[in-house]
């Protein structure tokens, strides 16, 4: 192991010889297959971890619910100081956590650390929750009756989470399943093992140190066939899955089969809308950002680019000097802002979008290549790449499929209404962004014929949200929310409650059943 891999495992108490634990249920422990942890940028094999055997998850999940069992007693106000000692003991490890996720997922150090932010900043966030997760008292129809609508614990929720951000979807679900007084069980993504063992050394110690059980944060890692047993289970009450398209289709079958909970936080085929009164120095480096960041694998990445024709040349001409000035380096390595593709996979992604956008005969205006010399050889390093599609049908498949990956498409338009359209002829509805000053354009953007994403932006790119309003999308994007807003209110279980405190018993809307 390089010595940078093993100084960053060592500051998080990760071992750096086997066998690597993968299960977390109070006691460490899985004996399972073995996944290969692979550092994007050098193609180190950075560590094995072990999963856990078919029988070892369903001894985590029994043990996720005894947890919840004796977890739900315990008030509120006091799950909220055990949050406020996560966040203080994440805190403590931003940084050495923020340069795991760079390591192990490929995002650059910035990105990483601000991943780790968005948990403390949640944590925070679910410590004020824990005295404000009220119900209501509602005035009944009857005398002497009162209705409450009481928010109980759920039970065991399922957090099955994605490559693209290994920590900040965990600490989204967790933050406000803990306050609401469940017990998670975590499946993260099988290609970044090491993130959620150290999240979850973290928050063990924690428990532990309170005398509650570990199990109210269970980690079982391994590959499709862990996550598939988990949303399978009777005993997972909701399951908060963040991936593709896919394999969300899947499991919401099976969690609806079963008659489950579920939360979806899907795929995102952003837009950005430019019109000929934006203000360019603030829109050009966004949409910069919105596509290039974390090298275009984030669920809220901008991926088309509507410009209206006026504005067009110049906004051209200057995102692709910012382009052309973007160099390719090691995530860890401050001032890189590009850092490697994920993984293999993710590199196919990225040739099939461009032999696509090649033989459909676009205009590629920058990129389209990987990165075959060396350093970038042993890495998953691919150009940035902005085109011009012949077509600006949305219907396309070019313009209607996520490409997980840095590729920008750009289509110019007349009217605002035109570019709303493409914007909502996607299947996905997660983020979108319109760059105008004025207010007439606003009121369309963001009213009922305007933007039909969840995330609807004016002035401000596609990604890059904050934890206090509900974060998540409509339509393929699966309709869930997490984070801030209403999101709490999915992770418990209510009650309308009618109570009688009268010496009579009147039936409701006055019916008269008296024999
Ligand atoms: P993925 O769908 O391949 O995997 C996600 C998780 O599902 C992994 O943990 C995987 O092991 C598990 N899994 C796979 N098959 C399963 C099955 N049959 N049953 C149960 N679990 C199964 O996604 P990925 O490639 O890791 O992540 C990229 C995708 O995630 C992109 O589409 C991105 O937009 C999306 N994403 C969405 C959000 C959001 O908030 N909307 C956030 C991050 C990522």
């Amino acid at each position: 192991l390089s010595t940078r891999a093993s100084s960053i495992l060592n500051a998080l108490e990760i071992p750096t010889s086997e066998p690597i634990h993968g299960v977390y249920d109070g006691a460490w422990g899985g004996s399972g297959d073995v996944h290969e942890s692979v550092c994007p940028t050098t193609g180190e094999v950075l560590a094995r971890v072990h999963a856990a055997t078919p029988e070892e998850l369903q001894t985590a999940i029994a043990k996720s619910r005894d947890a919840y069992e004796q977890f739900r007693h315990v008030p509120a106000p006091r799950r909220g100081e055990i949050l406020r000692q996560i966040r203080e003991s994440l805190a403590k490890k931003r940084d050495d956590l923020g340069a795991l996720v760079s390591l192990e997922m490929g995002k650059i150090r910035t990105e990483g650390e601000g991943e780790v932010q968005e948990f403390i900043d949640i944590c925070d966030y679910a410590v004020g929750l824990s005295r404000m997760m009220n119900g209501r008292v509602v005035s009944s129809e009857r005398p002497g009756h009162t209705i409450l609508e009481i928010p109980n614990p759920l039970g065991v929720v399922g957090v099955l989470s994605a490559f693209n951000f290994p920590v900040a979807v965990y600490g989204w679900n967790l933050a406000l399943s803990l306050a609401a007084g469940n017990a998670t069980i975590w499946k993260p993504s099988p290609s970044t093992p090491l993130c959620s063992v150290a999240v979850t050394k973290i928050i063990a110690k924690v428990l532990e140190s309170n005398n509650m059980p570990g199990a109210i944060a269970t980690l079982v890692t391994g590959g499709n066939d862990v996550g598939e047993a988990v949303v399978e289970s009777v005993d997972v009450d909701m399951v908060s899955f963040t991936g593709s398209e896919r394999t969300g289709r899947k499991v919401a079958r099976v969690v609806q089969s079963r008659f489950g909970k579920i939360l979806l936080e899907l795929g995102g085929n952003n837009a950005s809308i430019v019109m000929p009164d934006a203000d360019l120095d603030l829109a050009v480096p966004a949409v910069f950002f919105g596509a290039i960041g974390t090298a275009g694998q984030r669920c809220t990445s901008t991926r088309r680019l509507y410009l209206h024709r006026k504005v067009a040349p110049e906004f051209i001409s200057r995102l692709k000097a910012l382009y052309a000035s973007v160099q390719p380096g090691d995530p860890l390595t401050s001032g890189t802002l590009l850092g490697p593709l994920h993984n293999r996979t993710a590199l196919d992604i990225y040739a099939d979008a461009i032999s696509k956008l090649r033989h459909a005969d676009a205009d590629i205006l920058s990129g389209g290549r990987r990165y075959e010399h060396a350093p970038f050889d042993k890495g998953n390093f691919v150009e940035p790449t902005i085109a011009i599609p012949r077509s600006a049908d949305a219907h396309d498949a070019i313009w209607a499929t996520e490409t997980f990956a840095p590729v920008l498409n750009v289509a110019l338009f007349d009217e605002l209404e035109e570019a709303i359209n493409w914007n909502n002829a996607v299947p996905q509805g997660l983020s979108s962004s319109l760059w105008t000053r004025d207010i007439r354009n606003v009121g369309k953007w963001i009213g009922p014929a305007g933007s039909d994403t969840g995330i609807v932006n004016v002035n401000v790119g596609t990604s890059g949200a904050e934890i206090g309003a509900a974060f998540g999308g409509n339509k393929s994007t699966g309709w869930g929310r997490e984070s801030g807003g209403d999101a709490w209110k999915q992770y418990v279980r209510w009650s309308a409650c009618t109570v009688n405190f009268s010496d009579a018993a009147p039936l409701a809307q006055g019916v008269n059943f008296s024999a």
